[in-house]
Formats: structure tokens, sequence, C-alpha cells
């Protein structure tokens, strides 16, 4: 298997990258946000609890994202990899998906995070509000806290996936096609 981090803070431009990554490379994306925007769109149980942490910007909590993640990866067993994309956020989440992955006698492959100045995110979330219909792009606000919670609680995975060297920074600023070359290159040498 190759499993893939997609790391950086919101408005980083993953989820765009990532199925650029899934596509080239042949795996599954998993965005736990996408999943969690999917559960709210037709009122089930967990996306009525979500909701209540994502309009503020804040974290939905660990043991109920990590069941919604692991259920995620239950589904697409025979996958030849994944893109993880927004999970882990937090050390607990990404001791989680350790010992998942190691069930699956898998590991995280890389922790490719993009780079990307705090004014240039805030302004493109901002833009992305205009039309992405998501409450949490809406308020500069809300789009802020997100990014302190990133450096509060999710920076730090740096140093996890570091200290295994597994982490691999690159610039996220510039064209869309020119990033996605910029990760394909480093995707080419795990
Ligand atoms: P994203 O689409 O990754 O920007 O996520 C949008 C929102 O979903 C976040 O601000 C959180 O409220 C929630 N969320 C997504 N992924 C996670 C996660 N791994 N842990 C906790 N909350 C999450």
């Amino acid at each position: 298997m190759l499993n893939i981090v997609l790391f950086g803070p919101p408005g980083a431009g993953k989820g765009t990258q990532a199925n650029f990554l899934k596509d080239t490379f042949n795996l599954v994306h998993i965005s736990t946000g996408d999943v969690f925007r999917k559960n709210i769109k037709n009122q089930t149980p967990l996306g009525i609890l979500a909701q209540s942490y994502m309009d503020k910007g804040a974290l939905v909590p660990d043991q109920v994202t990590i069941d919604m993640l692991s259920d995620e990866v239950s589904k697409n067993s025979i996958a030849r990899g994944f893109v993880f994309d927004g999970f882990p956020r937090n050390i607990v989440q990404a001791g989680a998906l350790d010992t998942l992955l190691s069930k699956h006698n898998a590991q995280v492959d890389a922790m490719i995070a993009l780079e990307v100045e705090d004014e240039i995110l805030v302004k493109r979330l901002l833009k992305r509000g205009e039309t992405s219909g998501r409450s949490d792009d809406s308020s500069e606000d809300i789009v802020r806290n997100r990014i302190k919670i990133y450096y509060s609680e999710t920076a730090i995975l740096k140093s996890y996936y570091e200290a295994k060297g597994r982490y691999h920074g690159v610039n996220g600023v510039g064209a869309i096609e020119t990033i996605t070359e910029r990760l394909n290159a480093v995707v080419n040498t795990l």
C-alpha cells in the first residue's frame, strides 16, 4: 500500500491536490471534512453532531472522527492506498491512524505538507466562501479560528512525522499545475 497524509492549514489546497494525487497514483481519497459535510447534508446523527463544531471552526471530537475514518478505510479495504486529507489533525488521531493502518500491515508512508502563509490562506478561504456555500468559509473570525486551531493542535504533527523521517514540505503557493508537479515529484521518490 501507499498511504499519504496530505497536510497543511485550511485553505492550503489539500482538497484540490488530493484529487490529482488520487488519479495519478490510483489511490482512494478520504477527506474527513467532505464526509462530515455529506452527513450534514443528509442530516444524519453524525452530521448533526459534527455541525455544531464545524460551524464554530472547532474540531469534531476525536473518537467520533476516528470511528468515521476507520469506517471509510474498511469500506475500501482493497484500495492500493489512500490520500488522507484533513486527517489526522492532532496527536491522538495520528496514533489512531498508525494503529488502524498497522492492522492492514500498512503505515503512513509520507506526510506531504502544503506550505502557505497565513494571510494568503485567509484571502483564499474568504474567496472560496463566496461560492462554496460553506458557512465556515464565510466569516473572517471563523476562518482565523480554524487557522489558530491548526497552529495550536495540528501543526505539531510535523515533528511527529519528521521524527519518523516521513515529513516532506512543499511550497503551496503558485499555479495549481506547478504545485501538482511538486507533489508528484515527492511521491515519485517514495
Ligand atoms: P476541512 O474540510 O478539512 O477544512 O474540515 C472542515 C471542518 O470539519 C473542520 O474545521 C472540523 O470542524 C471538521 N473536521 C474535518 N476533519 C477533522 C478531523 N480530522 N478532526 C476533527 N474535525 C475535523
